[in-house]
């Protein structure tokens, strides 16, 4: 990644972008019922607080109150909490599926090199699926290992009764085809939903995919959960990759939203985002999304998760996302911050895409 100075509008610092290598993991959600939970206090929108009502994705009853800011300030969707309801969730179905059939859902990860950030996101997948019950299988090859043993883990995977869902940590070293590896993977078992059939099927009206990929999916029930209208709103979103973008902007198309995608070849990328009530973002550029650019009331989901240099923190580092907090936060009506918003999503709808391939194999309801 390249490094960058970028003004930092949280103060008149500027922040130096540090280089931070992505997780390409995703999940989809089943709509679980929600129970009731109270959401602590929001994120950084202002320090005084007023309530919001949280909804379940299967009922119209407000189930949530969370704290939000005032002052002009918009709502904190607060994906955290969020995030550990959906794991309690996922935590009580795979108790109440072992309990029925003596079912456990497993989770394969396949992680190939020495990169640390890929060696933390897979233990932090295998922590999490343990945590609910998940019985989660690893397996590590060195950096020089060839595709073909890539493959044939796969294969043994895919085979496995006890594997139902599998997912291959990215990036791949660079002599390996990443297209042939994440192809190779069962879209039966494709928790990550990056299978071509799976992302074809959800581009097309009346069809339906087996998984969604997971960030996308978590913004969208973020959306879902905070009672978020997107039928025939205008959704921008900012980013066009395979993993968040465009998937992104498949599904809010599918909740019959009207979209534009603005991505790096974007003239006057502020003016189509100004237009939309909705903002997807997922960019990797820190604060790029500034206050002038947003129309007042919209509701910001920031996907981007951008380390800048912080010499006040310990690590030496913060991370903010690609929408200007403190800007948007006088502007929109609600926002995700960053961290806290949509990241905590992303493993535990890797866990609901796990659970629910589990059950879809052993037809269990
Ligand atoms: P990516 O593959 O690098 O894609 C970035 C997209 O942004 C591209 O479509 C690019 O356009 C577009 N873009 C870049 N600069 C732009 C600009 N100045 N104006 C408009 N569009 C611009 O990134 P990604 O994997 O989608 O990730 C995006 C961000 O989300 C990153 O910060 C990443 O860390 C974060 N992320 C978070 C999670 C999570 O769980 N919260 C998961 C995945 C990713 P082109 O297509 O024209 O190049």
């Amino acid at each position: 990644m390249v490094s960058m100075i970028f003004s930092d509008c949280s103060s008149s610092a500027t922040a130096r972008l540090l280089p931070l290598s992505r997780q390409h993991g995703v999940v989809s959600l089943s709509r679980l019922a929600v129970g009731r939970l109270h959401v602590g206090p929001p994120g950084r929108c202002s320090p005084s607080s007023r309530t919001l009502t949280l909804h379940s994705s299967t009922s119209p009853s407000p189930v949530v109150t969370a704290s939000t800011a005032t002052e002009a300030s918009a709502k904190v969707i607060d994906g955290k909490s969020v995030a550990k309801q959906i794991r309690d969730e996922i935590t009580a179905e795979v108790s109440r599926m072992k309990d029925a059939i003596g079912v456990i859902p497993g989770l394969a990860v396949i992680l190939v090199g020495d990169r640390k950030d890929s060696a933390t996101y897979v233990r932090n997948k295998k922590k999490a699926s343990e945590s609910v019950g998940i019985n989660s299988f690893e397996v590590r090859l060195p950096e020089d290992s060839t595709e073909q043993e890539v493959l044939k883990f796969i294969s043994d995977f895919n085979d496995d009764p006890s594997v139902h869902g599998i997912l291959v940590q990215l990036p791949l070293p660079s002599h390996m085809n990443e297209q042939n590896i994440l192809n190779a993977v069962s879209i039966e078992k494709d928790v990550d939903g990056f299978h071509p059939l799976n992302i074809g099927r959800l581009a097309m009206r009346d069809r339906e995919p087996l998984f969604v990929p997971c960030t996308p999916k978590g913004c969208i029930e973020l959306l879902h959960r905070y009672d978020i209208g997107i039928k025939g709103k205008r959704a921008v979103v900012i980013g066009r990759s395979n993993i968040v973008g465009m998937p992104a902007a498949l599904l809010l198309q599918r909740e019959d939203a009207t979209i534009s995608i603005v991505h790096s070849r974007t003239k006057n990328p502020e003016e189509f985002t100004r237009q939309a009530d909705i903002i997807i973002s997922a960019v990797g550029q820190p604060n790029m999304i500034r206050g002038s650019w947003i129309k007042p009331g919209a509701v910001i989901i920031d996907v981007g998760i951008n380390p800048v240099e912080d010499t006040k923190s310990p690590r030496g580092y913060r991370l903010v996302g690609d929408v200007c907090y403190e800007e948007a936060c006088k502007i929109a009506s609600a926002i995700t911050p960053v961290p806290g918003g949509v990241g905590p999503m992303t493993i535990a709808m890797l866990l609901s895409n796990t659970l629910t391939s589990a059950k879809r194999i052993h037809n269990f309801q």
